[in-house]
């Protein structure tokens, strides 16, 4: 059994894109810039960006991140992003998610500009990925691409089934999976809440990428020996005897998982860091579409 382990294929990742950013300075160029908004103060939220806001220093890229109060009005915050837009030394715009309710979140989405969309979450991205054309990829299944090349898993053929059918995991890994690249040509079945024979369809499955945001929720009786077992899931678990006072807690009982798998990413550890590895990799395209 392999551990995907995210530490070492982001850091792979990292590791060529500080290689491109020198190779710009040392022809003259500015350092890719990507701006970070934050709205009010979600302790998750919170370490996202500051994981972001880090990895982008640590390869060379310029970093911004803009605050503002939960009680932004929606029109001011619409106002602040349309100046990035317009500001040719900004590469990337990404808002971290969730917004305060009385915020329209795919309106939000809809105002960056497309080509300064590094969360690939605009429609116009969301179009050109369906339709298998260049684009800004969802980082995190952007990120379980990149893990599935950098550990050169076979897909080619394999039946994947995909839990969750998120607009910004579930769905674009299932359009990835399908395509006819190097790391799809899957067959793909995705399922979701309304799926009835779940565990059946999983126990199918060459590889599954768990997505609905349940600790635990995959356990060994739904998995077949051998298979590849992706966990996206990110869920704080109240634990009293953590030093946070919660545990990060994957959509997959890792434990009996393992022992059936072939591979299998750990949570922490594993998807959460190649998120910030797409990410990355969209700024640097960001960047590269204006130079
Ligand atoms: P979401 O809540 O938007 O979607 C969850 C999906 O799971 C829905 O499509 C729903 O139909 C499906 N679902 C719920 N219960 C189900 C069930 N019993 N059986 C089958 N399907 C079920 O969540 P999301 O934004 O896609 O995030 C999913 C998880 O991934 C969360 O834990 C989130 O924190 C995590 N996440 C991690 C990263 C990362 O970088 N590792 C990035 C984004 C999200």
């Amino acid at each position: 059994m392999i551990i995907l382990d995210g530490k070492t294929a982001s850091a792979s990742v990292r590791e060529s894109l500080k290689k491109s950013v020198e190779d710009i300075i040392n022809s003259g160029g500015r350092k890719p810039h990507l701006v970070a908004i934050l709205v009010g103060n979600d302790g998750a939220s919170e370490t996202y960006v500051a994981s972001k806001v880090k990895n982008c220093e640590e390869i060379g890229f310029e970093s911004s991140l803009i605050r503002f109060d939960t009680t932004i009005d929606e029109g001011d915050l619409l106002n602040e992003i349309e100046k990035l837009n317009n500001n040719p030394l900004i590469d990337g715009i990404l808002v971290q998610l969730p917004l305060p309710k009385h915020l329209n979140t795919e309106k939000v989405i809809e105002f960056i500009h497309p080509d300064k969309d590094v969360d690939g979450f605009h429609p116009t991205n969301v179009g050109k990925l369906v339709s298998g054309l260049d684009t800004f990829i969802s980082a995190t299944p952007y990120g379980i691409m990149l893990m599935l090349e950098y550990y050169k898993i076979e897909t080619k053929g394999k039946h994947a089934v995909v839990i969750g059918r998120s607009n910004i995991v579930g769905r674009p890994m299932s359009i990835l999976l399908s395509g006819n690249t190097a790391y799809g040509n899957c067959t793909v079945t995705l399922c979701h809440s309304h799926t009835t024979n779940l565990k059946e369809l999983c126990l199918q499955a060459d590889i599954i990428v768990a997505a609905l945001g349940k600790p635990g929720f995959l356990t060994a009786d739904m998995v077949k020996s051998g298979a590849v077992i992706i966990d996206v899931g990110i869920t704080r678990v109240p634990d009293t005897t953590a030093a946070k006072g919660f545990r990060i807690k994957g959509d997959v009982a890792y434990n009996e998982v393992a022992e059936k798998a072939s591979a299998i990413t750990p949570v922490p550890g594993g998807v959460g860091l190649m998120t910030i590895a797409g990410l990355l990799k969209n700024t640097l395209k960001a960047y590269k579409l204006t130079h």
